[in-house]
């Protein structure tokens, strides 16, 4: 039987071993209105120090971005010999009563920049060692003072939902009672279908997970929006330091499950989803962008041919020359159209793509 073993069931330990030498990428971003509790939650999420075997071997490095406005904080974390760099991207809440270009321009142009220089990368020499700074996964901030989502938020949401995998969350959920809040859960659900907004849709669970794995994940599913709290404080309860919020009632712990959605969020986002928002980035919205760049290049080569036609008109003298120029166009505009229609197709047979289109 050894015979017959040519060594390729190897193939996963070695992608295994690259990948993990190489570390992770994964950003995400907070979007919502401002006091909704972003920054605070973001702290719960990895600047925890309740995490006995995971080392910070970096310092939390600062960089800001161009725009003065839009933060990424990055962060290597690692766990039994797992190197994940995290990039979390906090944008300036937004308000209602700010409700202009101002407020949002900046949030969308930024993922398209990160897509814009993926682009420029891939398309360069060195391809190699690109750094990916695409926006996984964008948690979407709900007001649980409103009584669902607000104008801007579904104007938001559809700004952002063709660019990046939507986690919508319903913030501060301490502060609505347990029927409250599942009220909210489900309104929110239903405008973000009347509305058409694609946010991240979970993949279906194989068959074959153990039953075990397919509650869990069903559990996952059924608690969309994930009602959060955060909390930079830690409090004791029944002798033990947890991340809460102490009231005269009694303490919401950020982790306990029986309290809000947190440990889902985090599992979710660190370890069973960040491939998935990976592979969705990259298969879906990525290519989207790719497919629009190239169609605004078509629509400029189209223009220059037009100019051409225009100016060979105009000088009948220099024809030969410009004939051959308008065939080069033309030979470039038919190039670009395949492309197009290849990666249009490819999108279309992925079974993740939004059903209403790009
Ligand atoms: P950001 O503007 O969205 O980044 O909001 P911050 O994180 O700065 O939080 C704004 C205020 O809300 C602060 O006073 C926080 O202590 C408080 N806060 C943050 N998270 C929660 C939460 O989950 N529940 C409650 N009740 N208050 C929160």
């Amino acid at each position: 039987e050894d015979d017959e073993f040519i060594g390729f069931a190897t193939l996963p330990d070695q992608v295994h071993r690259k990948a993990v030498k190489r570390g992770f990428e994964f950003s995400f971003m907070v979007v919502g209105e401002t006091g909704l509790g972003k920054s605070t939650l973001i702290n719960s999420l990895f600047l925890t120090d309740l995490y006995k075997d995971r080392k910070f071997p970096n310092h939390i490095l600062d960089n800001a971005e161009q725009t003065v406005d839009i933060e990424r904080k990055q962060l290597e974390i690692e766990e039994k010999g797992v190197k994940v760099r995290l990039s979390v991207v906090d944008t300036p809440g937004f308000s209602e009563a700010l409700n202009g270009e101002k407020s949002w321009q900046p949030i969308i142009d930024y993922v398209d920049r990160q897509f814009e220089q993926y682009y420029q990368a891939e398309s360069g020499v060195n391809r190699k060692n690109i750094q990916d700074s695409r926006v996984h996964c964008c948690l979407y901030f709900i007001s649980p003072y409103g009584h669902g989502l607000k104008p801007i938020d579904v104007f938001m949401m559809k700004k952002l939902h063709h660019k990046v995998n939507i986690i919508p969350l319903i913030a501060k959920s301490d502060t609505l009672t347990p029927k409250e809040r599942s009220h909210l859960k489900n309104k929110v659900m239903e405008q973000i279908e009347e509305n058409h907004i694609n946010i991240y849709k979970f993949p279906e669970c194989d068959s074959d997970e153990d039953e075990e794995f397919k509650q869990q994940d069903r559990e996952l599913k059924s608690a969309i929006p994930f009602a959060v709290v955060g909390s930079n404080t830690v409090v004791e309860v029944a002798g033990k330091k947890v991340r809460g919020r102490m009231y005269q009632w009694g303490i919401v712990e950020v982790e306990n499950p029986a309290h809000c959605d947190f440990v889902k969020l985090r599992q979710m986002l660190i370890s069973t989803h960040m491939q998935d928002l990976k592979d969705i980035t990259s298969d879906i919205h990525y290519e989207n962008y790719r497919a629009e760049h190239l169609a605004e290049q078509m629509k400029q080569s189209t223009r220059e041919r037009m100019k051409l036609k225009r100016e060979s008109m105009l000088n009948p003298g220099k024809m030969e020359d410009t004939d051959n120029l308008i065939a080069q166009k033309d030979a470039e505009i038919q190039r670009m159209q395949e492309m197009l229609a290849k990666m249009q197709a490819q999108l279309q047979t992925n079974p993740r793509t939004p059903v209403n289109g790009t």
